[in-house]
Protein backbone atom coordinates (compact mmCIF):
# COMPACT_ATOMS: atom_id res chain seq x y z
CA UNK A 1 0.00 0.00 0.00
CA UNK A 2 1.70 3.97 -0.54
CA UNK A 3 1.22 6.84 1.14
CA UNK A 4 -1.50 8.66 0.91
CA UNK A 5 -0.45 12.67 0.89
CA UNK A 6 -1.84 14.21 3.73
CA UNK A 7 -3.37 17.75 3.29
CA UNK A 8 -4.54 18.09 6.82
CA UNK A 9 -1.61 20.40 7.47
CA UNK A 10 -3.09 23.04 5.91
CA UNK A 11 -5.21 25.88 7.87
CA UNK A 12 -8.90 25.41 7.03
CA UNK A 13 -9.31 29.65 6.90
CA UNK A 14 -6.52 29.42 3.82
CA UNK A 15 -7.38 29.15 0.01
CA UNK A 16 -5.88 28.55 -3.17
CA UNK A 17 -3.86 30.02 -5.42
CA UNK A 18 -3.23 30.10 -8.65
CA UNK A 19 -0.26 32.03 -10.04
CA UNK A 20 0.13 32.76 -13.71
CA UNK A 21 -3.08 32.78 -15.82
CA UNK A 22 -1.82 31.78 -18.68
CA UNK A 23 -1.65 29.02 -20.98
CA UNK A 24 -2.03 26.11 -18.09
CA UNK A 25 -3.74 28.59 -15.69
CA UNK A 26 -6.08 30.16 -16.88
CA UNK A 27 -7.53 27.00 -17.91
CA UNK A 28 -6.66 25.65 -14.07
CA UNK A 29 -8.61 28.58 -12.50
CA UNK A 30 -11.65 28.16 -14.43
CA UNK A 31 -12.07 24.01 -13.45
CA UNK A 32 -11.01 25.05 -9.85
CA UNK A 33 -13.96 27.37 -9.79
CA UNK A 34 -15.89 24.47 -11.24
CA UNK A 35 -14.57 21.89 -8.78
CA UNK A 36 -14.62 24.60 -5.31
CA UNK A 37 -18.49 25.47 -6.97
CA UNK A 38 -20.02 24.34 -3.39
CA UNK A 39 -16.59 25.51 -1.05
CA UNK A 40 -16.18 28.69 0.99
CA UNK A 41 -12.63 27.85 0.02
CA UNK A 42 -11.38 31.22 -1.77
CA UNK A 43 -9.31 31.52 -4.71
CA UNK A 44 -6.80 33.89 -5.60
CA UNK A 45 -5.69 34.60 -9.09
CA UNK A 46 -2.58 36.01 -9.54
CA UNK A 47 -1.28 37.59 -12.58
CA UNK A 48 0.07 40.91 -13.77
CA UNK A 49 -0.35 40.25 -17.49
CA UNK A 50 -2.41 41.44 -20.08
CA UNK A 51 -4.20 39.64 -23.00
CA UNK A 52 -2.03 39.87 -26.15
CA UNK A 53 -3.88 38.61 -29.56
CA UNK A 54 -1.28 35.46 -29.00
CA UNK A 55 -2.88 34.34 -26.64
CA UNK A 56 -6.29 33.62 -28.13
CA UNK A 57 -4.81 30.35 -29.94
CA UNK A 58 -3.90 28.34 -26.47
CA UNK A 59 -5.28 30.30 -23.66
CA UNK A 60 -8.42 30.87 -22.23
CA UNK A 61 -9.38 33.71 -23.40
CA UNK A 62 -11.13 35.32 -26.47
CA UNK A 63 -11.08 38.85 -28.31
CA UNK A 64 -13.61 40.62 -26.14
CA UNK A 65 -10.73 40.11 -23.09
CA UNK A 66 -8.07 41.96 -25.09
CA UNK A 67 -5.64 44.30 -23.47
CA UNK A 68 -6.90 43.03 -19.85
CA UNK A 69 -5.11 42.37 -16.96
CA UNK A 70 -5.53 38.33 -17.45
CA UNK A 71 -6.02 37.38 -14.01
CA UNK A 72 -8.73 40.35 -13.72
CA UNK A 73 -10.99 39.41 -16.37
CA UNK A 74 -10.92 35.75 -15.36
CA UNK A 75 -11.99 36.26 -12.06
CA UNK A 76 -14.93 38.35 -12.88
CA UNK A 77 -15.89 35.84 -15.81
CA UNK A 78 -15.92 33.03 -13.23
CA UNK A 79 -17.27 34.65 -10.62
CA UNK A 80 -20.58 35.54 -12.84
CA UNK A 81 -20.09 32.37 -14.18
CA UNK A 82 -19.96 29.64 -11.33
CA UNK A 83 -21.66 32.34 -8.21
CA UNK A 84 -18.56 32.23 -6.09
CA UNK A 85 -16.36 35.34 -5.20
CA UNK A 86 -12.97 34.81 -7.05
CA UNK A 87 -9.84 36.78 -6.16
CA UNK A 88 -7.61 38.31 -8.29
CA UNK A 89 -4.00 39.96 -8.10
CA UNK A 90 -2.27 42.20 -10.76
CA UNK A 91 1.17 42.80 -9.30
CA UNK A 92 3.88 39.67 -9.62
CA UNK A 93 3.65 37.02 -7.38
CA UNK A 94 4.84 38.35 -4.18
CA UNK A 95 5.25 35.53 -0.79
CA UNK A 96 4.66 38.84 1.21
CA UNK A 97 1.59 39.24 -0.51
CA UNK A 98 -1.60 38.50 2.21
CA UNK A 99 -4.36 40.91 0.36
CA UNK A 100 -5.97 40.87 -2.64
CA UNK A 101 -9.06 42.33 -4.55
CA UNK A 102 -11.95 39.81 -4.46
CA UNK A 103 -14.09 42.05 -7.06
CA UNK A 104 -15.86 45.20 -7.36
CA UNK A 105 -13.14 46.75 -4.92
CA UNK A 106 -13.81 44.88 -2.06
CA UNK A 107 -10.08 43.70 -0.25
CA UNK A 108 -9.51 40.99 2.28
CA UNK A 109 -6.95 39.12 3.50
CA UNK A 110 -5.41 36.37 1.66
CA UNK A 111 -3.55 33.58 2.84
CA UNK A 112 -2.77 30.42 0.18
CA UNK A 113 -2.42 26.89 2.15
CA UNK A 114 -2.11 25.44 -1.38
CA UNK A 115 -0.38 27.26 -4.43
CA UNK A 116 -0.80 26.42 -7.84
CA UNK A 117 2.52 27.48 -10.12
CA UNK A 118 1.25 27.97 -13.63
CA UNK A 119 4.35 29.75 -14.52
CA UNK A 120 6.85 29.54 -17.40
CA UNK A 121 10.11 30.95 -16.12
CA UNK A 122 12.48 29.91 -13.66
CA UNK A 123 12.52 33.92 -11.67
CA UNK A 124 8.75 33.26 -10.82
CA UNK A 125 9.58 29.76 -9.45
CA UNK A 126 12.46 31.04 -7.60
CA UNK A 127 9.72 33.47 -5.86
CA UNK A 128 7.70 31.02 -5.04
CA UNK A 129 10.55 28.20 -3.44
CA UNK A 130 11.75 31.22 -1.56
CA UNK A 131 8.42 32.41 0.26
CA UNK A 132 6.83 28.92 1.02
CA UNK A 133 5.57 29.57 4.42
CA UNK A 134 5.13 26.57 6.93
CA UNK A 135 1.76 25.02 6.30
CA UNK A 136 1.65 25.44 2.49
CA UNK A 137 2.18 22.83 -0.35
CA UNK A 138 2.57 23.97 -3.52
CA UNK A 139 1.61 22.46 -7.00
CA UNK A 140 3.75 23.54 -9.70
CA UNK A 141 3.11 22.13 -13.56
CA UNK A 142 5.40 23.39 -16.45
CA UNK A 143 5.82 22.30 -20.16
CA UNK A 144 7.33 22.37 -23.32
CA UNK A 145 6.15 21.50 -26.85
CA UNK A 146 3.87 18.53 -25.84
CA UNK A 147 5.69 17.59 -22.89
CA UNK A 148 5.25 18.51 -18.98
CA UNK A 149 5.59 17.75 -15.55
CA UNK A 150 3.71 18.24 -11.98
CA UNK A 151 5.11 18.29 -8.95
CA UNK A 152 3.78 18.31 -5.59
CA UNK A 153 5.52 19.33 -2.48
CA UNK A 154 5.49 21.74 0.86
CA UNK A 155 9.50 21.63 2.67
CA UNK A 156 12.39 23.27 1.60
CA UNK A 157 14.51 21.90 4.53
CA UNK A 158 15.80 18.69 5.35
CA UNK A 159 14.99 19.21 8.60
CA UNK A 160 10.99 19.92 8.24
CA UNK A 161 11.38 16.60 5.96
CA UNK A 162 12.65 14.20 8.72
CA UNK A 163 9.71 12.18 10.08
CA UNK A 164 7.27 13.24 7.11
CA UNK A 165 6.13 9.65 6.36
CA UNK A 166 4.30 7.69 8.68
CA UNK A 167 4.31 4.07 8.07
CA UNK A 168 1.34 3.64 10.85
CA UNK A 169 -1.18 5.19 8.91
CA UNK A 170 0.45 5.45 5.77
CA UNK A 171 0.52 9.27 5.29
CA UNK A 172 2.71 11.69 3.86
CA UNK A 173 2.98 15.06 5.69
CA UNK A 174 6.18 16.31 3.65
CA UNK A 175 7.53 16.24 0.65
CA UNK A 176 10.65 17.95 -0.98
CA UNK A 177 8.71 20.87 -2.82
CA UNK A 178 8.95 20.94 -6.73
CA UNK A 179 12.11 22.25 -7.84
CA UNK A 180 14.10 20.30 -5.32
CA UNK A 181 12.46 17.10 -6.77
CA UNK A 182 13.36 18.54 -10.24
CA UNK A 183 16.16 21.17 -9.83
CA UNK A 184 16.63 21.99 -13.59
CA UNK A 185 13.04 24.19 -13.06
CA UNK A 186 15.06 27.02 -12.06
CA UNK A 187 17.77 26.73 -14.36
CA UNK A 188 17.99 29.88 -16.99
CA UNK A 189 15.84 29.57 -20.41
CA UNK A 190 17.34 30.48 -22.87
CA UNK A 191 14.77 31.89 -25.31
CA UNK A 192 15.96 35.03 -27.17
CA UNK A 193 13.51 37.55 -28.04
CA UNK A 194 12.92 37.08 -31.38
CA UNK A 195 12.04 33.10 -30.55
CA UNK A 196 9.16 34.83 -27.63
CA UNK A 197 7.97 37.28 -30.17
CA UNK A 198 7.07 34.62 -32.33
CA UNK A 199 5.85 31.95 -29.93
CA UNK A 200 2.42 32.40 -31.42
CA UNK A 201 3.64 31.87 -34.81
CA UNK A 202 5.35 28.74 -33.58
CA UNK A 203 1.47 27.58 -32.50
CA UNK A 204 0.40 28.42 -35.96
CA UNK A 205 3.46 26.24 -37.53
CA UNK A 206 2.31 23.26 -35.28
CA UNK A 207 5.56 23.33 -33.37
CA UNK A 208 3.95 23.36 -30.19
CA UNK A 209 0.65 21.99 -29.46
CA UNK A 210 -2.53 24.15 -29.05
CA UNK A 211 -3.49 21.20 -26.37
CA UNK A 212 -0.80 20.51 -24.06
CA UNK A 213 -1.78 23.22 -22.13
CA UNK A 214 -5.54 21.91 -21.52
CA UNK A 215 -3.75 18.67 -20.88
CA UNK A 216 -1.46 19.87 -18.11
CA UNK A 217 -4.44 21.72 -16.79
CA UNK A 218 -6.90 18.86 -16.38
CA UNK A 219 -4.21 16.67 -15.00
CA UNK A 220 -3.29 19.20 -12.45
CA UNK A 221 -7.00 19.59 -11.13
CA UNK A 222 -7.29 15.84 -10.99
CA UNK A 223 -4.05 16.15 -8.64
CA UNK A 224 -5.81 19.03 -6.86
CA UNK A 225 -9.41 16.96 -6.32
CA UNK A 226 -7.65 13.65 -4.93
CA UNK A 227 -4.96 15.73 -2.53
CA UNK A 228 -7.76 17.42 -1.06
CA UNK A 229 -10.13 14.37 -0.81
CA UNK A 230 -6.90 12.81 1.05
CA UNK A 231 -6.47 10.32 -1.93
CA UNK A 232 -3.57 11.37 -3.92
CA UNK A 233 -0.64 8.97 -3.82
CA UNK A 234 1.40 10.78 -6.45
CA UNK A 235 3.87 13.78 -5.38
CA UNK A 236 4.61 13.58 -9.55
CA UNK A 237 4.03 12.90 -12.35
CA UNK A 238 5.35 13.10 -16.36
CA UNK A 239 3.36 12.86 -19.26
CA UNK A 240 4.62 13.15 -23.01
CA UNK A 241 1.71 13.47 -25.53
CA UNK A 242 4.38 12.83 -28.03
CA UNK A 243 5.18 9.23 -27.03
CA UNK A 244 1.89 8.64 -25.42
CA UNK A 245 3.84 8.02 -21.66
CA UNK A 246 2.41 9.13 -18.41
CA UNK A 247 4.23 7.99 -15.28
CA UNK A 248 3.04 9.06 -11.73
CA UNK A 249 6.44 9.31 -9.30
CA UNK A 250 4.67 7.85 -6.15
CA UNK A 251 5.40 9.74 -2.60
CA UNK A 252 7.64 7.06 -1.30
CA UNK A 253 10.60 7.72 1.52
CA UNK A 254 12.66 5.54 -1.17
CA UNK A 255 11.70 8.35 -3.69
CA UNK A 256 13.17 11.18 -1.30
CA UNK A 257 16.42 9.51 -0.72
CA UNK A 258 17.22 9.66 -3.94
CA UNK A 259 16.39 13.28 -4.07
CA UNK A 260 17.74 14.34 -1.06
CA UNK A 261 20.47 11.47 0.31
CA UNK A 262 18.38 11.24 3.59
CA UNK A 263 17.67 7.98 5.48
CA UNK A 264 14.65 5.75 4.67
CA UNK A 265 14.89 5.80 8.75
CA UNK A 266 15.24 9.88 8.54
CA UNK A 267 11.95 10.55 6.80
CA UNK A 268 9.87 7.42 8.14
CA UNK A 269 8.19 8.19 11.99
CA UNK A 270 6.06 5.48 14.00
CA UNK A 271 2.74 7.39 14.18
CA UNK A 272 1.59 10.54 13.66
CA UNK A 273 -0.75 13.55 14.67
CA UNK A 274 -3.15 12.58 12.33
CA UNK A 275 -6.85 11.39 14.39
CA UNK A 276 -6.62 8.84 11.75
CA UNK A 277 -3.19 7.52 13.37
CA UNK A 278 -4.44 5.59 16.20
CA UNK A 279 -0.98 4.47 17.29
CA UNK A 280 0.33 7.95 16.85
CA UNK A 281 -2.85 8.93 18.90
CA UNK A 282 -2.11 6.70 22.06
CA UNK A 283 0.94 9.19 22.77
CA UNK A 284 -1.12 12.21 22.55
CA UNK A 285 -0.09 12.84 18.77
CA UNK A 286 3.68 13.10 17.96
CA UNK A 287 4.55 16.38 18.05
CA UNK A 288 5.30 18.23 13.94
CA UNK A 289 8.24 16.46 12.58
CA UNK A 290 11.53 18.28 13.17
CA UNK A 291 15.47 18.08 13.64
CA UNK A 292 15.48 17.28 17.23
CA UNK A 293 12.85 15.05 17.34
CA UNK A 294 12.80 11.38 16.49
CA UNK A 295 10.31 8.62 15.87
CA UNK A 296 8.62 6.40 18.55
CA UNK A 297 10.55 3.29 19.14
CA UNK A 298 8.97 -0.65 18.18
CA UNK A 299 9.29 -0.82 22.13
CA UNK A 300 7.16 2.45 22.98
CA UNK A 301 4.70 1.65 20.13
CA UNK A 302 4.46 -1.62 21.93
CA UNK A 303 4.48 -0.08 25.77
CA UNK A 304 1.21 2.34 24.20
CA UNK A 305 -1.02 -0.82 22.86
CA UNK A 306 -0.35 -2.82 25.20
CA UNK A 307 -0.54 -0.06 27.95
CA UNK A 308 2.52 -1.40 30.05
ZN1 LIG B 1 0.14 8.35 11.31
Amino acid sequence: MGYKISPTGIPTQSGIAVVGCGGTGSFVAEGLCRLLRNSEKDIMLIDYDRVGIENLGRQNFSKEDLGKFKSEVLAHRFARRYGRQVGYCVYPYDPRMVVGSMGGGFVREFSAGLILGCVDNPGARKEMSFGLKMGTWWMDAGNGNNSGQILLGNSTESEALAGGFCDMCMTAHHLPIPTIQLPSLLAPVTVDKQTRQNCAEAVEREEQSPVINQVMASVMLEMVRKFMAAELTWMGVYLNMDAGTFRAVEAEPEAITHMTGMRKDQLVAHGCELDGCHIGRMFGGMPRASANLRPATVEEIAEAVTGE
